[in-house]
């Protein structure tokens, strides 16, 4: 118990995809992991590398970056467990388009403590597939604190305009 790793890269293709999608790993991101299909839109590729970091999959994760921002390798932090992507917004990135930007939360656990990764990474067409070029992280509306808790309404403070 709570020493599950995430060795063996094979899904199965009927289990939900750790992207979130709400749909079957070999109706989702599974194709793309395992070469049998390219993503046509920017958000599947970010998709389907989210599910990379899932897996442990580095190799994915440089073929799809950019070669002009790509890093040397990948150090894929053990300690790290994701836990949940949310797709919060796209812009561009269709199967038209040559540019794309998405906005997500990907939410993890490192040494028991929560996290939350809020990123608006920009992707480019080439090649008739898309690459993920870089990002900005979105800031923190409470830089003191780690973790934003999510329930709000009960606020001591009673700040009014
Ligand atoms: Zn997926």
């Amino acid at each position: 118990m709570g020493r599950l790793r995430t060795t063996d890269r094979k899904m199965p293709a009927g289990s939900p995809c750790p992207c979130g999608s709400g749909r079957a790993y070999g109706d989702c991101c599974g194709p793309f992991l395992e070469g049998a299909a390219v993503p046509q839109t920017a958000e599947q590729l970010m998709r389907s590398r989210y599910t990379a970091h899932v897996q442990g999959d580095g190799d994915w994760l440089l073929a799809t970056w950019h070669p002009a921002t790509r890093r040397a390798r990948i150090d894929l932090a053990d300690q790290v467990r994701w836990i949940g992507l949310e797709v919060l917004a796209t812009q561009g990135g269709g199967p038209g388009d040559s540019k794309g930007t998405v906005e997500f939360v990907a939410r993890y656990k490192r040494g028991g403590r929560a996290h939350r990764l809020h990123e608006r990474s920009r992707f480019e067409r080439r090649n008739g597939g898309w690459l993920y070029v870089d990002g900005d992280l979105e800031p923190v509306a409470n830089a003191n604190q780690d973790l934003v808790p999510e329930t709000r309404g009960d606020d001591p403070s009673g700040s009014s305009g």
